[in-house]
């Protein structure tokens, strides 16, 4: 479908043309129709990115009478920062209108100026409930003629404690307007508003209910908690090339999580509560135009934060709740480009995150901390590629270019290469050959409730095993066995039965093979094991654990057991060597990717 087709009045579709939109996205085609044939309310599902502004400013500005000088729309938003987007993208949707006056209202900024604004004559008022409270109370913002009232990220004013703000502002609007709300989620209060405010409202949804758009990839990597900041800087250190924002659950976390970005190297700020509004706005200034690359800060600070390029949002903590989860993460992905979100997870909170899956109806997947040398690998690949494409000022150096030469002479391109590399990286080699593995394996989630549930799924193949209780075999010997052998890890083991001479072992189905394979022929306390697919049909009620009769130990030797629930990635070779501490200190080994991007 084209813009044409949408049928919106000719100067709109001449306002749209600068701004490149090729085709309505899917919320824009879905609404704009109705929006402006009908006199209609409508209720739309929308996260940030998806073009909601444009879904609801296009068809304001078809429908405004700019001849007529009175209030006629009113957008009511959570944040000084989203109110001043919209107004911006308002400006650009009815540029081409002859007379069309915009005012934003918001907290944190001179109310007489607004005032003196309001009085010039105001088509569309784009407001924060805050203040334009403020403003009807001291008689300066007539309300009365008000035809079109949107509700923008309704679910975040519910959530910054704006329900009586927003009646008491509808309860000064006549009850002939249409009201359009946009909301990313519907919780109950959502949910009532639209009930309580609107007649029979056409819903648009865009993607699932309570989901977040699809161009966002969500990761989460399993810690122990006190290893939360360097892994962070693990995170931080694997995408060279970040542009993103750590969401921090506490003002002081942010704060503090930002001084120490700052002081092991990074280029990072913090975004809060506790800053003056001039402070956020540099902040802000620094970080949409890049000269900040890692913005850190707390939910209700970046809320409305709208900054198209953001790559990863990451989650120093999972947010103490789901819609938490859903706004943070669609702060990247936006405007169709891909973005990932990732979690720094507590091992012992992996249940809240499958919380969070259910929710969202998304799957978060496990992704492993990088090893050193991984980070290493992609560090030099970004310089190398950075390098390769910069451009370089023939003239500037030709002054010197020649002595230059002369200095190298004898030098091969290799050895060159090389040496620009050691001296570029030798730092980063050093730092990242000591460094710990910091990943846990999440503890399964449901715990025994899991593995009773996937032997009754039928997940698991019994195995034989020809060594029991006559071998001087218990099973947490067994359970060692078959996990070191077939590199798994114990989660996917179930049921051991040890019998007399011989026991059953089951196993997830996936690994039955491999197990069975890597078993037979392995040495236990002097016997040669061997192992087969059972026909037996694996046994109910969960594993006792490693305990059991007999004599312990006797593991089997060779056969390194790997951590991680999915067995590591490939290349991902994880030290143990060496005591680094990451949790802060001198060590700066960003630091050679950070002057770089400070020299831009
Ligand atoms: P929003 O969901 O309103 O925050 O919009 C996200 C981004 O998408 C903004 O930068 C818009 O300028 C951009 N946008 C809106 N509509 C379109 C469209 N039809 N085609 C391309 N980009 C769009």
């Amino acid at each position: 479908m084209t813009f044409e087709e949408l049928g919106l009045r000719e100067e709109v579709l001449q306002a749209i043309l600068p701004l490149g939109f090729e085709n309505p996205t899917p919320i824009q085609e879905k609404a704009i129709p109705s929006l402006i044939e009908s006199h209609r309310d409508l209720v739309g599902l929308a996260q940030t990115g998806t073009g909601k502004t444009a879904a609801f400013g296009l068809p304001m500005a078809h429908l405004i009478n700019f001849s007529n000088p009175v209030v006629q729309g009113l957008v009511l938003c959570p944040t000084r920062e989203l109110c001043l987007q919209i107004a911006d993208d308002l400006k650009k949707y009815t540029q081409e209108l002859p007379g069309a006056r915009l005012t934003a209202v918001y907290g944190g900024s001179s109310i007489d100026k607004q005032i003196k604004d309001i009085r010039k004559g105001a088509h569309i008022i784009i407001a924060t409930p805050g203040r334009l409270i403020d403003l009807i109370k001291r008689g300066k913002v007539d309300l009365n003629q008000v035809d079109i009232a949107v509700l923008d990220e309704a679910d975040e004013m519910l959530n910054m404690g704006f329900k009586e703000d927003i009646d008491f502002i509808l309860s000064h609007t006549p009850p002939t307007k249409r009201t359009w709300l946009f909301s990313a989620t519907m919780p109950k209060g959502v949910a009532a508003i639209a009930k309580n405010f609107m007649e029979d409202p056409l819903e648009v949804t865009v993607g699932n209910k309570n989901s977040s758009a699809s161009t966002i990839t969500h990761k989460y990597i399993s810690i122990n908690g006190r290893n939360r900041y360097p892994a962070l800087k693990r995170l931080l250190d694997y995408y060279p090339n970040i542009y993103g924002i750590v969401f921090c659950n506490t003002r002081h976390h942010t704060r503090e999580v930002a001084e120490k970005l700052s002081r092991d190297g990074y280029s990072a700020e913090a975004l809060h509560g506790d800053l003056s509004q001039a402070e956020r706005d540099s902040v802000m200034v620094k970080f949409r135009d890049k000269s900040v690359q890692i913005l850190v800060a707390t939910d209700v600070a970046a809320r409305g934060i709208d900054v198209d390029e953001i790559s990863h949002v990451i989650h120093y903590m999972l947010p103490d709740d789901v819609e938490n989860y859903t706004h943070r993460s669609g702060r990247t992905g936006r405007a169709g480009k891909e973005g990932e979100s990732i979690v720094i997870l507590d091992s012992r909170d992996v249940n809240r995150l499958r919380d969070v899956e259910r929710i969202m109806k998304k799957e978060i997947s496990y992704f492993t901390i990088p090893s050193g040398e991984d980070i290493v690998q992609k560090q030099i690949e970004a310089y190398v590629s950075e390098l390769k494409d910069a451009p370089y000022d023939f003239e500037a150096i030709d002054p010197y270019i020649t002595q230059i030469f002369q200095e190298l002479e004898g030098l091969e391109k290799e050895e060159l290469i090389s040496k620009i590399i050691s001296k570029e990286f030798g730092r980063l080699f050093k730092y990242y050959q000591n460094v710990h593995d910091l990943n846990v394996t999440p503890r399964k989630p449901g715990g025994k409730f899991a593995d009773r549930e996937a032997r009754s799924n039928g997940q698991y193949q019994r195995i034989f095993v020809n060594v029991g209780h006559m071998d001087g075999v218990d099973k947490g010997a067994l359970l060692r066995l078959v996990c070191s052998a077939a590199n798994i890890p114990g989660s996917s083991v179930g049921r051991i039965d040890l019998k007399q001479q011989f026991s059953f072992v089951d196993v997830e189905k996936q690994h039955a093979n491999q197990v069975v394979d890597q078993v037979t022929g392995a040495e236990l306390d002097g016997r040669t094991v061997r192992a087969e697919l059972s026909d037996e049909p694996s046994g109910g009620g969960g594993r006792s654990g490693g305990g059991g009769r007999g004599r312990s130990g006797g593991g089997p030797k060779g056969g390194k057991r790997k951590g991680g629930p999915s067995g590591g990635r490939s290349g991902g070779s994880r030290r143990r060597s060496g005591g680094s501490s990451e949790g802060g200190g001198n060590r700066k080994p960003y630091e050679v990717y950070h002057k770089r991007t400070q020299h831009k």
